[in-house]
């Protein structure tokens, strides 16, 4: 049996083939356990579970509030359970306790408490008044799309897993996903909280596996209505050929290279804490990290060195320490891709102003493999691969401005159009160059806040579709109208006679 099972039908489970893989701590490379790795056929059987569940059980049929009610529960489960789910998040994905403990756990039981108001609050039925073809009465049905799927990354899982079962579940669908495989415990473990819950079986299912078998059948199935994905621009295009073949809508939810704009009237010693979180947190491994900083000319020489003093000061260590500001990077391979994109920038930037190598002197038992220190790199022309591609990683692109036209120019130069940040003192100048931004959120004097009210997503080559706020609610309904004739006379018929004069 594995250490942690696939659930399936309201079940812990093997997988059919009896396969595991192993999960690793990345700061230590020692083993967490073995996870049930899902093939085509587990994948299927969850799909079938989820169309039972919606086809014959109760779910779809409860009332919104009675779906609330259940949701509600769950996040307190979650929140009940903050500990382990933050230790077990931190530990496999490398993220910081604090930011285990502070966003991931808080994050995913905040998406079930704001789901389950849309499904208390927002009707699933509206009478739409006034027929221009009387005496008929209209009326607006929000229905469930009935079986989604979910395919999430590896970066932030138990947020992304809440991100899409919450609204998928208040709207009366039921769901299956996937977990990234090198983050897919805490995932898994939430089964442990449907079931305490007493959700119906098959109302929500998670399985970890490959996505090259069991996330393209996620994604083509044709038992599957609706799905949902977040990671890489390059698998979210592949994402939409598979759902085309039985024409599934999709949410997308994809890459960043996000412009964090310091304009001259900036208090530029918060702008820099600013800056800095908004790159770093998470070793940048965060789709909406602010990894192109442009900076206005007048203060670009003061601005970098306080970039690079304060950029020594954070604590890079265990993971598990709350003193930590920075863990390992989630995996060897993900250091060395920040390595071949370092090299790429050191060809055509020149020497990082800070960083650029792996951190020496950690403490005994961390492998320096698994880490990297902030990198830097100054007077980058945004043209540049490194200021174009995303990395991923702990590397942060400073470049020059002469003024906001300039700045909204080079903000909008990338083909993603995720997040983006405006520090300034002024906030209706902030708020100007922020109108004007193409992306999805815009912080101004912050950045990274996201919460489950207001809707995230990206323009252009970073998605399609909003998750949270109301629009992400009605994501996962669709509408039907319903067109009623109270009969009788055939004067209630003005169509008839206008139009078929002759049946
Ligand atoms: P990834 O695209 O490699 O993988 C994401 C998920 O897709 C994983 O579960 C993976 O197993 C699965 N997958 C891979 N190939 C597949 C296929 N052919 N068919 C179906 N599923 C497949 O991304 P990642 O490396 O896990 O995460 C990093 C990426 O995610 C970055 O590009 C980042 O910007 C993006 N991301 C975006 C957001 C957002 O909200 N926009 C949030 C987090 C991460």
């Amino acid at each position: 049996m594995a250490d942690y099972q696939l659930f399936i039908g309201g079940a812990y489970v093997d997988a059919l083939a009896g396969e595991t893989f192993e999960t690793n701590d990345p700061a230590t490379g020692q083993k967490i356990g073995d996870v049930a790795k899902a093939g085509r056929e587990d994948a299927q059987r969850a799909i079938e579970a989820a169309r039972k569940a919606f086809d014959e059980g109760p779910w779809p049929k409860l009332s919104g509030k009675e779906r609330g009610a259940k949701l509600n529960q769950i996040a307190d489960l979650l929140d009940a359970k903050a500990e382990k789910f933050a230790e077990a998040e931190a530990r496999d994905g490398g993220g910081t306790i604090k930011k285990a403990t502070f966003a991931d756990v808080p994050g995913a039981s905040s998406a079930f408490r704001w789901f389950a108001r849309m499904a208390e609050e927002q009707p699933d039925e509206v009478e739409v008044p006034g027929s221009p073809f009387p005496p008929s009465q209209n009326w607006v049905r929000y229905e469930p799309f009935g079986v989604t799927t979910g395919i999430i990354p590896w970066n932030f899982p138990l947020i992304m897993a809440s991100w899409k079962l919450a609204p998928a579940l208040a709207a009366g669908n039921c769901s299956v996903i996937k977990p990234a495989s090198l983050t897919s415990i805490t995932a898994l473990m939430l089964g442990e909280v449907f079931q305490e819950a007493d959700l119906p079986p098959g109302v929500a299912n998670v399985i970890a596996g490959p996505g090259g078998t069991v996330g393209e059948e996620l994604a083509s199935n044709p038992l599957v209505d609706k799905t949902a994905f977040t990671g890489s621009t390059e698998v979210g295009r592949r994402i939409m050929q598979l759902a085309s073949g039985t024409v599934k809508p999709v949410t997308l939810e994809l890459g960043g290279k996000s412009a964090n704009i310091v304009l001259d009237d900036a208090d530029l010693d918060i702008a820099a804490a600013c800056v800095l979180f908004g790159t770093f947190f998470h070793n940048g491994q965060v789709c909406e990290s602010g990894t192109r900083a442009l900076v206005h000319q007048s203060v670009y020489d003061e601005f970098v060195s306080l970039l690079v003093d304060r950029a020594g000061k954070m604590v890079i260590g265990n993971q598990m320490d709350f003193a930590t500001d920075l863990g390992p990077l989630v995996s060897r391979s993900q250091v060395e891709t920040v390595e071949r994109y370092v090299a790429l920038g050191r060809d055509e930037v020149g020497e990082p102003i800070c960083g650029g190598n792996r951190p020496e002197g950690l403490a005994d038992g961390l492998d320096p493999n698994a880490f990297y220190n902030p990198t830097i790199f100054s007077g980058v022309d945004n043209k540049a691969k490194i200021a174009q591609e995303e990395i991923f990683g702990p590397v942060l692109c400073v470049i020059p401005f002469a003024d906001d036209d300039e700045a909204v120019a080079i903000a909008n130069d990338s083909i993603y159009g995720l997040g983006g940040g405006v520090q300034s003192g002024n906030l209706d100048r902030a708020r100007a160059i922020a109108a004007r931004m193409r992306t999805g959120t815009v912080w101004i004097n912050d950045y990274h806040l996201i919460s489950p009210e207001r809707p995230f997503g990206g323009y252009k080559q970073s998605g399609i579709g909003r998750e949270l706020g109301v629009a992400g609610f009605n994501a996962y309904r669709q509408a039907k109208h319903v067109h009623a004739n109270p009969g009788g006379s055939r004067d209630n018929y003005m169509h008839l006679a206008a139009l078929s004069s002759n049946i």
